[in-house]
């Protein structure tokens, strides 16, 4: 399939509040690649006929968001094994043949957003909040990060209990209300819960004082920036790593796939969303 259009776009349902668009149409018009990059709402039965039509309809790939990330994995072609591995994917490349590749790109973008910050768990504790599908690209990335242990605290425990019959002895559980214990010599946290989202006000529900003071605290959630967590972590001196991170490194392999370039992220891309938010 020759002659692609430079056609992109990121299909959910809902998915206007997507910030996916912001991004890659500021890589577009900084590379000036003619392209454009768009929202484009699917509901959930439609998203097989949908993603067949992507090469007709010129496509270069699609991000997938919410409901659709699980699904998508059964209508792709050919699937990356890390995001085999995830259970998910968030990216879809149009290859020449027509045929779709899946990817799950924000295996990376947890995983970069970390070391760009310089945070190193190799052979290090770590303890993940969590155990829907972003904290399955959370564990996958720390496990290829080399943490030592991935401490694992969920609200329901037979959803933790999933994970721990996958990913094996690397991940311990711990009850949702003995988090504290979780928190005890590790060194990081990763909330990757929605708790915390869209409620400046809010407080977050966690008491931070098990944790050492040299643990690193990441939050998924990006709206807001700061969320409690970050704050009350901030406060106690700790090393702190939003979530608009991972949102804006998963972005950069989807880009380089569709448009061949690495498009750099700089502070005024990260201005650019921060006022978005
Ligand atoms: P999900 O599959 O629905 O999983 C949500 C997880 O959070 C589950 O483990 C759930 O626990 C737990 N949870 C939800 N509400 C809770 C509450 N009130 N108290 C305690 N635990 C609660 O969702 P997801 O896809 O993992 O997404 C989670 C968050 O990550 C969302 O806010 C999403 O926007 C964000 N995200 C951010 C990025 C980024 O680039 N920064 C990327 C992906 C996702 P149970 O098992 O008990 O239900």
């Amino acid at each position: 399939m020759k002659n692609l259009s430079t056609k992109a776009g990121v299909l959910g349902w809902p998915v206007e509040h997507s910030l996916s668009p912001r991004l890659h149409n500021y890589w577009l018009k900084k590379y000036g690649i003619e392209g454009s990059y768009e929202a484009l709402p699917v509901e959930p039965e439609k998203l097989a006929a949908l993603l067949k039509a992507l090469p007709v309809q010129g496509f270069r790939g699609v991000n997938l968001t919410i409901p659709h990330k699980e699904m998508a994995l059964k209508i792709v072609d050919h699937i990356e094994p890390l995001a085999q591995q995830v259970g998910a994917i968030n990216t879809i490349i149009v290859r020449e043949d027509g045929s779709l590749e899946g990817r799950n790109t924000d295996v990376f973008g947890f995983a970069q957003n970390l070391r760009a910050q310089q945070v190193d768990v190799k052979g290090k504790p770590v303890t993940v909040l969590g155990a829907g599908g972003a904290a399955r690209a959370a564990i996958v990335a720390l496990r290829e990060m080399g943490a030592a242990e991935i401490r694992l605290v969920n609200r329901t425990r037979e959803k933790a209990e999933m994970l721990k019959r996958e990913f094996g002895d690397l991940l311990p559980i711990y009850e949702w209300a003995e988090y504290p214990k979780a928190f005890e010599g590790t060194s990081l946290l990763a909330n990757t819960t929605p708790l915390g989202m869209k409620s400046p006000e809010t407080k977050s529900p966690f008491d931070l004082s098990a944790l050492p003071k040299t643990a690193v605290v990441t939050d998924i959630v990006y709206t807001p920036l700061m969320t409690g967590l970050l704050k009350d972590a901030h406060a106690r001196g700790h090393k702190i790593v939003d979530g608009l991170g991972m949102l804006i490194y998963q972005a950069q392999p989807a880009f380089k796939a569709w448009f061949g370039i690495e498009p750099e992220v700089t502070p005024g891309l990260r201005a650019t969303m921060i006022e978005a938010l």
